[in-house]
């Protein structure tokens, strides 16, 4: 490994001035994404900020209506804490299925998020909630909307000098209800397949559907069709179902070693069709 500079920096102030400075700069928080890439010396670097110093970092709270989940935030604990449980329960139940037990006891939500790989589950859930993903610079605070911060293959739209400080997720409640399902080939390993499904009642109809999907395409992706197909609608198995083949049938998966294009297509319509049905039983106040 070639030589690199590491700085463990105790406030986001010198988080900021580090990455505005040093050339190929990257961030560490769990390294569960970055050593693997050190290892293969697949990434060119000079200089690692080591985030784990930084002090009143590590923080799950609850305020304004949102859960807000520090830079250093450990998967397993916002996977056990009980104020995601209480007023976000989806990002509890996906933190929970990270990965095994040691890539959950290091690896973040916020590293997770900045990184963007097209299979990692945070990323899915940021675009499906519209989360708020907070970034830092030397130039100030930016909040950038979930739904539109990924473009794809570990693109998103943080600037070079700009490194993810919180992210914030609503609460989610009845009449809106979310369910999520993901396919992996074995236990600890990244998903295959991923679909999340949000969505709203008023009146016992669709007021509100979102779907997106993820690990087959290069990031988060929105179901247009599926959406179109629920929306003003009652939600019934039928319907449900007609959504589930249109999320299968739309969707552009690659033929390779996890699969055919036909078997991930199927796997599609069963995922879409369980997180559907679990998002509609959550909006009407079910479990
Ligand atoms: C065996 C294995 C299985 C896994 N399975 C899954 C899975 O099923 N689902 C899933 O979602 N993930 C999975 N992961 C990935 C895991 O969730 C990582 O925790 C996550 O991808 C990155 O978080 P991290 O804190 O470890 O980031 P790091 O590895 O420390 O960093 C990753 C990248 O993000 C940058 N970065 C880190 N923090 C920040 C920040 N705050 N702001 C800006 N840039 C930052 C780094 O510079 C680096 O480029 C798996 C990993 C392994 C090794």
């Amino acid at each position: 490994m070639r030589d690199f500079t590491y700085i463990c920096p105790e406030s986001i102030d010198e988080v900021c001035q580090l990455l505005s400075e040093q050339e190929n700069a990257f961030i560490i928080a769990g390294g569960q994404s970055l050593l693997p890439l050190l290892r293969l010396r697949a990434a060119d670097l000079s200089c690692l900020i080591d985030i784990n110093g930084l002090k009143n970092a590590n923080y799950i709270t609850f305020e304004d209506q949102k859960v807000k989940v520090g830079p250093t935030a450990r998967h397993a604990e916002v996977a056990n804490s009980e104020t995601v449980q209480n007023h976000c329960l989806v990002l509890s139940q996906v933190a929970s299925h990270i990965g095994d037990v040691q890539v959950r006891n290091r690896g973040t939500i916020c590293g997770s998020v900045a990184n963007a790989d097209p299979a990692g589950d945070p990323p899915i859930l940021c675009a499906l909630l519209d989360t708020e993903i907070q970034a830092n610079s030397i130039r100030g605070e930016t909040t950038y909307s979930g739904s539109d911060f990924f473009h794809g293959f570990y693109a998103t739209d943080l600037e070079e000098d700009e490194f993810v400080t919180e992210v914030r997720f609503p609460e989610i409640s009845p009449p809106t209800g979310v369910g999520y399902e993901k396919w992996e080939p074995s236990e600890g390993a990244y998903p295959v397949a991923t679909v999340g499904a949000l969505i709203t009642l008023e009146a016992g109809s669709i007021s509100e559907a979102k779907i997106v999907t993820g690990a087959i395409e290069p990031g988060p992706t929105f179901a247009e069709e599926a959406i179109d197909i629920l929306v003003g609608q009652k939600p019934t198995t039928e319907l449900i179902t007609q959504a589930a083949i249109s999320v299968g049938e739309n969707s552009d998966p690659i033929d390779d070693a996890e699969g055919s294009i036909l078997f991930k297509q199927e796997l599609m319509k069963t995922l879409s069709k369980r997180a559907i049905t679990t998002a509609v039983t959550s909006a009407q106040g079910g479990a």
